[in-house]
């Protein structure tokens, strides 16, 4: 498959158990019809499993403060 951009041929890459083709010319990135949607999908529940686990830990488990310095303690 070409880049439609610059006829570049494409690079196969899979994001999420997502196939997408990447351009090493222009850097696109074409995702099949769909695909967009399925990472999307994916990231919004990891990003929820995550609050989850925050939420269920409480703020007692939390190492400390991050800062622009690091991890104050
Ligand atoms: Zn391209």
């Amino acid at each position: 498959m070409q880049c439609p951009v610059d006829s570049t041929t494409l690079v196969s890459l899979t994001h999420h158990d997502v196939p997408t083709e990447y351009c090493p010319q222009c850097r696109g990135m074409w995702l099949w019809p769909g695909a967009l949607q399925r990472i999307v999908e994916r990231e919004v529940d990891e990003i929820e499993a995550f609050e989850a686990t925050c939420r269920k830990e409480g703020p007692t488990s939390v190492a400390g403060l991050v800062t622009t310095a690091g991890i104050r303690r």
